[in-house]
Formats: C-alpha cells, structure tokens, sequence
C-alpha cells in the first residue's frame, strides 16, 4: 500500500483508467491532435457548467491571465492591483506585458484580496499620478472565491477591468453563481494538481463579451485573422492539446459527480476536528470552495515549522502556500508598487500550513492526518 499522498493523482487515474484510456486512444486514432472537435466540445461543457457564454482554451493558467490583459490592451503605465498572498502566476504576466504591479494587502480571514486595502492602494496610485490603475486581478486563493459583490462596486467605481484568477477556483461558488463566471472575464489552470487537471498544462478563459473572446481566440493562434494564415496582430501560440480535452473531459464528469462533494465531507470532517484547537478555513456564508487546498493557520512561525516536520515523521505530507509575499518576492523588486501595508499577507507566509486534501483520500488516511495534527497541537496548547 502506498503512502498517504498530498493530491493522488495516481488514485484518480486507478478509478479512471478504464474511461481515461479509451478517451486518451481515441484522439490518438482521430489524426487530430490540437483543437479540433474533442477541443470544441469541451469548450462547450465547461462554458455551460460555469454559466458565460465562451470559454476559450488555452496553454496554460498564466497563457490565460496574459492573453486577457493583452486582449483589453492593458500596457505601459498601467497598475495592475493583485493580491499580495498568491502564486507567482498573478504578478508574472503584468510586467511581461509592460504594466506595473501593485500588491494588495488581503482578508486575514479569507486570504483573499481585501476590497478596503484595494480601495486604499487605487487612491494613493491615484494621488501618486504616476500609473493609471487599469485592472483589478483577485484570486479565487485555495478554492474560495474572492469577495465579488464588493470587488465589483470598486471595479466600477474606478472604471477598472476585473479579471478573476480562478485557477484554483474552478468548482467553486458563490451562492448559485460559479466561480470563473465572476467579474469582466475569468481565467483557470488545468495544471495536473489544480481542482480541474490535465495530465499537463492547460488553461482557458471565461467570459461573457461577444469581442474580447473573438480577440482572445484570435491572439491564441499567432493573431489569426478570418484563416491561420491571415494574421492581423501579434499573438502567442497558446492552445489546449485534443488528448488533454479528452482527458478533462473524463475528469469533468468526475468532478462533477462526486470529487467536489467528497472534499466538501472531508474539508467538513476536518474543521470539527480542529475547531476547537487551531485556525481552520473560514467560508463565509453562501460561498463554496472548490477545496484546491485546506489550509491552517498556526499560533506562529515555529509551530507551524515544527509541525510540519512532526507531520513527516508520521509519513505524512503537507506545504506551505505560501512561503514569501509577492512584493519580496526578487523578480519584482523594482518593478512591483506596495503603497499600502501589507501586514497581512506577511503574517499568513509565517503561519499558514496546507493538509493533504483530495477526493480520494480513504476513511483511516483522514483520520490518521486528523489524529496526528491534533496530537501535535495539544502537546503545544497545554
Ligand atoms: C496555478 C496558478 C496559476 C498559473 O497556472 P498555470 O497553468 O500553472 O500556468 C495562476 N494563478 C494561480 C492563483 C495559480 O494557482
């Protein structure tokens, strides 16, 4: 028997394989290998279980983020406002495409991007009179969706392009309303690990405007025009593999039917198991998480160091997402703006430690995990 694993991907493909290796020969045996019906298909799925009128695949989960700020023509001069507490992904592509950056302290509760922090970092961008705040990126961070129903008001407000980073969103909700179908237009990741993933990379794109998605198409194939060789801008080439479609198209299915309502369970089982002895996940009311990590938050720093290497000694994985804020993060020093404090997001990179969460976890596995965090944690409170 193997070991209790952080994401069983190996697992899933076991219960799977029986679908997954007839969906995978079959587009092996259609000559058809990038785009194509398989691709075409599965657009049309996931358009409709998020509820926007496109989705348009693409490379990857950072392909997707690019692909939209180049399609709304953000560029030099523009601050881009993200949160400070994300994967690298979010900041990476504003200074890839020119703009500039600016960290957003977030929720301490949520960990998401906090709308009074966004509001104090647009205002002093504002006063500053150097960048044009343009574009607005939440994260949907460890499957919770980011407080829409304000980052919306504010977006409108300052007249800013929201873009939601669902890549780690995908599957979750507020209320009726699926993450990805939030704000301007959405992006998600089907990076193998992600809540929605591939057997390599691939990401697509949400939206409900009729231009941005012709734009998007057209800049995912090298800037087509009316036929591939008729090229009217400059582009990338940023496409979604057919066997990777077939493949999600067979996890989609999965997901769908009992994966997000096994991590609903153990998420659930979780929290009452820690309640009473550390900080579990908050999820406001109304909201859903699509459970891409279940993360904790310890007293401090050494607690959670020493934690994690208990968890080890007992043969059981965990990670810390994430170990440094954006704004130290090296590559943007000098090109990133922090004009708000961005205490929060520091204090979570010390704290934070995420616990093996997937479908396929077994009932003593759960219990083992639970056991031993709560052994460790009542060895240090009492
Ligand atoms: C994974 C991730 C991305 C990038 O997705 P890739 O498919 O790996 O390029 C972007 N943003 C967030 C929040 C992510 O977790």
């Amino acid at each position: 028997m193997r070991g209790i694993e952080f994401r069983d991907l190996k697992r899933q493909y076991e219960v799977l394989k029986e679908q997954m290796d007839g969906a995978v020969f079959r587009v092996l045996a259609s000559g058809q290998y990038i785009g194509g019906p398989e691709v075409s298909r599965l657009e049309k799925r996931l358009a409709d279980y998020i509820g926007t009128k496109y989705c348009i695949s693409c490379g990857n989960g950072t392909d997707a983020l690019q692909l939209l700020l180049i399609a709304y023509g953000v560029g030099p001069g523009d601050a881009v406002f993200i949160p400070d507490f994300t994967f690298f992904a979010t900041g990476e592509i504003i200074p890839a495409i020119g703009a500039t950056p600016v960290f957003v302290d977030v929720d301490p509760r949520t960990f998401n991007i906090d709308p009074l922090s966004l509001e104090s970092a647009i205002g002093e961008i504002i006063r500053e009179g150097i960048y044009r705040p343009a574009a607005v990126i939440p994260v949907d961070l460890f499957g919770l969706p980011a407080d829409y129903p304000r980052l919306s008001e504010i977006a409108k407000r300052y007249d800013l392009i929201l873009i939601e980073d669902g890549a780690q969103g995908f599957g979750g909700a507020i209320s009726d309303k699926r993450a990805c179908s939030f704000g301007d237009a959405a992006t998600t990741s089907f990076f193998p690990a992600k809540p929605l993933g591939c057997y390599g990379d691939g990401g697509a794109i949400f939206t409900d405007d009729t231009e941005i998605a012709e734009l998007v198409r057209s800049l995912t194939v090298h800037g087509k025009g009316n036929h591939k060789y008729d090229n009217v801008r400059i582009g990338m080439n940023s496409r979604l593999d057919a066997v990777q479609a077939a493949i999600l198209s067979v996890k989609l299915d999965a997901l769908i039917k009992y994966e997000l309502d096994a991590m609903t369970r153990i998420h659930t089982y979780y929290s009452g198991k820690l309640a009473d002895i550390v900080q579990i996940p908050y999820i406001p009311e109304r909201y859903f998480t699509s459970n891409a990590q279940y993360t904790i938050k310890l007293p401090d720093m050494a607690t959670r160091d020493e934690l994690r290497r208990y968890l080890r000694t007992q043969g059981i994985p965990s990670n810390v997402y994430y170990p440094s804020p954006m704004n130290r993060l090296r590559a943007f020093s000098g090109v990133g703006v922090s004009p708000v404090n961005l205490a929060n997001s520091e204090n979570l990179c010390n704290r934070v430690l995420s616990l093996p969460m997937h479908p396929y976890l077994k009932e003593a596995e759960i219990e083992r995990i639970m056991g031993t965090v709560r052994v460790f944690l009542k060895g240090v409170g009492s």
